[in-house]
């Protein structure tokens, strides 16, 4: 439509002055309206003047409703709320652990106030921040010594450049391993300054292999857990028992890094096993090092645990004040630390725990629930149904297990030929939602697997705003 007669935008001050902008004003500030009533005056000018705007889009009301639009975007923080709904219940990309209820309680607390981070109480001295969770880890993991650091990472790097600088570090051809976002044990060995001195085959390393390699110029001897990946078939492993005992032998000392690292035998929850700290101490790792935020279920952190010779080592290094972690991750992991010496209820405490032991029936349920409102809100040509699903337990934990889950198995009844396309504006359209729903897609579906969906009122209110493009 085109008018001859070109319409006049609004003045500046005449919709700072408007009702409908008051509210804006109140809410977001003057100058944040200002300058967005600007923008989009600018953005509309070429339009007036082309004609191509009728009068009721640069209404007053119209354009305060606009600006209004922009602001809430702006105003909304990058850092958002989502559900995860992948089936990996420690997504690396998702934040891994969800914090229980006593370290959100710490973390405020440790936000709010003055607190005693390097300051010993008892006598009035300088204290080690280290000393707030020391005791507890000791008592946890049987450790001589304990420190922590930003992250496993930072723990294995500083431990490597503390022990093993101007060394050679000997390492099983199985154990080179990526962990994601760029973390290759032979590239942090490098930058650690450990000249990498790798033995046996990838699926095959005995002790003979440890043992030729040792030389005048050895610093140290690493096992690293291969945590996200499995080799199966002809393989062999030194145990940790015979792989220490042969280090001691040649006053060496054994690194191990767990990676997840667990604290507790998980197969008491029906879990697949993984390797605790305790025992990898036990059977003779001089230091181990493994995450806060995995199957600990605490705050991002890197524990380095084990000799108190080489701990007091490890803790004079420089690096470590640059890795070292702040107070609230210290709050939150002594809070989550407590919760273990109660194992007994610490899988309704922990909600990692929780989420990982939900049995299938119990979620299985929770899907056929929530079935009815799901295709309801889809429509054509979407077949929603409840299945059992297979989801993971994440972060490197036990790649190949599966943990038997359910799930929502969203299907566009479509051609093949349209499947992909249906698939991806669903998975969109969940994305955009005010709280973002995360689901995966596979086998010419998109399920959400509902193990992590505990707040399921938030996620039954939003559905209505789904809005799927065809
Ligand atoms: C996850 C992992 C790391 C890295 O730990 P972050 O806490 O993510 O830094 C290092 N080593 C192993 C074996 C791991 O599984």
């Amino acid at each position: 439509m085109s008018s001859s007669v070109a319409l006049r935008l609004p003045s500046i001050d005449g919709l700072l002055r408007h009702p409908a902008c008051l509210p804006l004003a109140e809410r977001y500030g003057r100058e944040a309206l200002l300058s967005g009533l600007r923008q989009l005056l600018d953005e509309l000018r070429l339009s007036v003047l082309q004609g191509q705007l009728s009068a009721i889009e640069i209404s007053p009301e119209v354009l305060a409703g606009r600006v209004g639009e922009r602001l809430t975007q702006q105003q909304r923080s990058n850092v958002r709320r989502v559900f995860n709904l992948t089936g990996t219940v420690l997504h690396t990309n998702l934040g891994r652990a969800l914090l229980p209820e006593e370290a959100i309680e710490a973390v405020q607390m440790a936000a709010r106030y003055p607190l005693n981070l390097e300051f010993d109480l008892a006598s009035g001295k300088r204290g080690d921040r280290d000393d707030l969770i020391e005791g507890l880890i000791r008592e946890l993991t049987g450790a001589e010594a304990v420190t922590v650091v930003n992250n496993n990472a930072a723990a294995v790097l500083l431990t490597l450049n503390s022990l093993g600088a101007r060394k050679e570090g000997i390492i099983s051809r199985g154990e080179l391993i990526e962990i994601g976002g760029a973390f290759r044990i032979p590239d942090i060995m490098a930058r650690a300054g450990v000249r990498l001195h790798e033995v046996g085959t990838t699926n095959r390393t005995h002790a003979r292999d440890y043992e030729a390699a040792i030389s005048p110029r050895s610093g140290l001897i690493m096992r690293v857990h291969a945590s996200n990946y499995s080799i199966e078939g002809f393989t062999a492993r030194v145990p940790t028992a015979e792989l220490a005992e042969l280090a001691h032998r040649h006053g060496l000392p054994l690194l191990e890094d767990l990676g997840s690292g667990s604290l507790l035998d998980l197969t008491r929850w029906g879990l697949p096993a993984e390797p605790t700290v305790r025992q990898a101490l036990l059977d003779g790792a001089d230091i181990v090092t493994f995450s806060g935020d995995k199957l600990l279920g605490g705050p991002q952190a890197g524990l380095i645990v084990g000799r108190r010779d080489l701990i007091a080592k490890i803790k004079k290094n420089p690096l470590k004040r640059a890795l070292r972690v702040d107070k609230l991750t210290l709050a939150a992991l002594e809070a989550v630390l407590g919760l273990y010496r109660d194992p007994d209820r610490l899988a309704e405490r922990l909600p990692s725990l929780r989420l990982l032991t939900r049995p299938q029936a119990e979620i299985f349920a929770q899907a056929s629930r929530l079935q009815p409102a799901m295709a309801e809100v889809l429509g054509e040509p979407w077949q929603v149904s409840a299945v059992q699903a297979l989801g993971m337990i994440g972060s490197g934990s036990q790649p190949v297990a599966r943990l038997p889950s359910a799930a929502l198995c969203l299907r566009p009844q479509v051609s093949k030929r349209l499947r992909g396309r249906f698939l991806l504006n669903l998975e969109a359209a969940l994305r955009g939602l005010p709280i973002p729903v995360l689901g995966r897609i596979d086998d010419d579906a998109l399920w959400l697997d509902l193990r992590q969906l505990d707040d399921e009122p938030a996620w039954l209110a939003q559905l209505p705003q789904l809005q799927v493009e065809s």
